[in-house]
């Protein structure tokens, strides 16, 4: 039924695949071969970051903290951010060029790998992002707040608790060992990476009890104890800010915006493939250039939430499903990917991106409105609004199909005292205010919308997947975490904990893993494809054609959004999914003919990304004929029916 898309980089621009790599024993040779290498990493290098000089590396771990001049705490605005950007790129030299370690993505996860990679390693870190700030990400936008451990005895809160929790959501699809130790090891990770005011990573303004200094732990949905840790409704942010800021302003952390990954760069020997770095996109410039990472590349690049025509997700190169599309190119497993999480309630701006209303609204007694004001949430089940997530989000959808003249659905909470509501949601006000809208005052028109991607690219509890030298971590990657739905406020620290573990494994295997990608890459065959990569130049094209290519893609990754949101969404049928197949087969064909003529615009990059993504996620839903979790299927004849809630596996409130 599918195009299988051809899986190696090298193979799409109708070239042959980094060649079957041969150990040459002879010394002359290896020195020679090693030469090359040198010249054409340094070559690439300046091209990449033209602003990178050979400064000699300062001294940094490993031994010395001292050299680390980085204030904990500090933060980023945008203004600093070209200043700290440049001195953070400065400092490439020959050291990083040979022990790379390659980040592709800004998010808790990326900035988590990269410091702990720099910090207690003393690895060289590169780390890209598609965006033009660090914060352009998913995790900036994160609202409630990241499980801690509440150590107040009377809470009853242990690892073990968390942990049946965590299993509970994921609808008993969850791998056991992969919960057990984002419960085990997530506190000490919160301490090493968010609260640490003497070191070169993070010390996040969290919430305190303003006499004894406590931190301040909420309970969320389903949460058995009052357990997260949280910033007012924008977590996301303080946490962000301040983790970018550490990684900013590490000596071995060079940091690249506006670099999207449009490969992996994969060789093969006699041993078999693996990833010996990326080709990355320069926004600036046009101009694609591989990046070679001696030392791993991790995929921290997020999930997919954003091919879906309504998203919580931030627009821009973010969610769109890359990180998925790299891995299937590469031809890295893939699981669960059915598994896409719904919220409930986006508010719903014609025309505009949809904006979270987060969970916490309605477990301060938000209620659920029909267009004629009626509170109708215990329609579809006796919680009413605090019925599980997925079973809300079902409600919801199905009254918005009751009226297709006007929009149906809309959240109140305007009975709450005014000011109250500004100091617990001051984020959400303040963005209401500048919609015209009133949250103390309106009903608010919502709609639910992709949320969470809760499988992804397979890893072990190391973040190791299928193709040695590659790494997964936070949403793009499927640990086994989550299962089938997830868990209120477990994606941050599932981010910090699996990025960590990336950093941990390669700092500790990291001599085994050098040798091996060392030898891999300084063999002839590698060495002469990666020179014709490097001297790839962009295509000539006229500007009227760049114009109508570039209008064409973004019109099919609409078309797409559509298609994934009324065929692939909140409640999916196999005649439906057949048709989504037939349609994303279509547009995965014309992206195709789109890049050929294209290969360096980012709209016909994300185009192609985000069909792949969608294709892997509409075969997975459509050979998955069992409700559970995030993923709800009925059969043709039933369409819709509330009966079908009783099938489905439970799954419990997340957010
Ligand atoms: C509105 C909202 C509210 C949320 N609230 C919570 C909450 O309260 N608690 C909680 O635990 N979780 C919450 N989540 C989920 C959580 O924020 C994310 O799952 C998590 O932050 C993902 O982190 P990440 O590091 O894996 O990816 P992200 O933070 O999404 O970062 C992805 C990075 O990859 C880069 N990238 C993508 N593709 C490419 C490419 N091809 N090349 C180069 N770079 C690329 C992007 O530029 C970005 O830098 C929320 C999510 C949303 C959207």
């Amino acid at each position: 039924m599918w195009k299988r898309s051809s899986s190696f980089l090298l193979r799409q621009r109708r070239q042959a695949p980094l060649s079957t790599s041969r150990v040459n024993s002879s010394l002359e040779n290896q020195t020679n071969q090693h030469a090359m290498g040198q010249w054409f990493m340094v070559q690439q290098q300046r091209s990449i970051t033209s602003f990178m000089t050979n400064n000699d590396w300062p001294n940094s771990r490993n031994g010395s903290s001292s050299s680390v001049q980085s204030p904990a705490g500090t933060t980023m605005d945008k203004n600093s951010f070209s200043t700290a950007t440049a001195l953070s790129s400065s400092s490439s030299s020959k050291r990083e060029l040979q022990q790379r370690f390659l980040v592709v993505g800004s998010g808790v996860a990326g900035c988590s790998a990269a410091l702990v990679a720099a910090e207690t390693y003393g690895i060289p870190v590169t780390l890209v992002y598609a965006g033009e700030l660090p914060t352009d990400c998913n995790s900036y936008w994160a609202q409630g707040g990241i499980i801690y451990r509440n150590y107040d005895p009377a809470s009853n809160d242990s690892a073990e608790l968390l942990s049946q929790d965590v299993q509970r959501a994921g609808a008993g699809l969850c791998v056991e060992e992969a919960v057990w130790k984002l419960a085990t090891e997530g506190p000490s990770r919160v301490r090493e990476l968010l609260l640490n005011p003497e070191s070169c990573f993070a010390d996040v303004p969290f919430q305190r009890n303003a006499e004894s200094g406590e931190l301040e732990c909420c309970l969320e949905a389903s949460h058995a104890a009052p357990r997260i840790i949280y910033k007012a409704d924008h977590t996301g942010k303080v946490i962000t800010q301040h983790i970018t800021a550490a990684a900013l302003q590490h000596p071995l952390i060079n940091i690249i915006p506006n670099s999207i990954v449009t490969n992996l760069l994969t060789s093969t020997s006699s041993d078999g493939s693996a990833c010996v770095g990326a080709m990355v996109l320069n926004k600036a410039t046009g101009e694609t250039s591989p990046i070679v990472a001696p030392n791993g590349t991790l995929l921290a690049s997020g999930g997919l939430g954003g091919i879906y025509k309504h998203s919580t997700n931030p627009m821009g190169f973010n969610a769109l499903g890359s990180s998925v599309a790299l891995a299937q190119r590469a031809g890295v497993n893939v699981t669960d990917l059915e598994y896409v999480q719904f919220h409930p309630t986006a508010l719903y701006i014609p025309n505009e991106n949809r904006y979270l209303l987060t969970e916490a609204l309605r477990g301060e007694g938000a209620k659920l409105r029909d267009a004629t004001g009626r509170a109708f949430a215990t329609d579809f089940d006796p919680q009413g609004e605090l019925a599980p997530r997925d079973v809300v989000a079902r409600g919801v959808y199905e009254k918005l199909l009751e009226n297709t003249e006007q929009h149906n659905v809309y959240l109140d909470i305007s009975h709450r005292d005014p000011t109250w509501l500004q100091q617990r949601f001051p984020s959400i006000h303040k963005y209401l205010r500048s919609k015209n809208l009133d949250l103390t005052k309106d009903a608010l028109p919502i709609t639910p919308a992709a949320h969470y991607t809760c499988g992804g690219i397979t890893t072990d509890l190391n973040g190791c997947t299928s193709l040695p030298g590659l790494y997964s971590a936070g949403e793009a990657a499927r640990t086994g975490v989550h299962g089938g739905n997830r868990l209120a406020s477990t994606s941050l620290l599932e981010g910090i904990v699996y990025g960590a573990s990336v950093a941990d494994y390669i700092g500790q295997h990291r001599s085994h893993l050098l040798e091996q990608s060392n030898t891999l890459l300084h063999t002839p065959s590698t060495q002469t494809e990666l020179l014709q990569l490097k001297q790839q130049k962009r295509q000539p094209s006229n500007t009227n054609q760049i114009v109508s290519v570039n209008k064409r893609a973004e019109e099919l990754l609409h078309q797409l959004k559509q298609c994934m949101w009324d065929h692939v969404g909140v409640v999916r049928t196999p005649k439906g999914l057949e048709q989504a197949m037939n349609e994303l087969t279509d547009i995965h064909d014309e992206a195709h003919e789109l890049l050929e003529i294209l290969p360096n615009s980012i709209a016909t990059i994300a185009l192609r990304d985000a069909c792949m993504a969608g294709q892997a996620v509409t075969q997975a839903a459509y050979s998955n004929r069992k409700s559970a979790g995030a993923h709800y299927i009925v059969t043709d004849e039933e369409e819709y029916d509330d009966d079908d809630e009783e099938d489905a596996v439970a799954a419990v409130v997340t957010n």
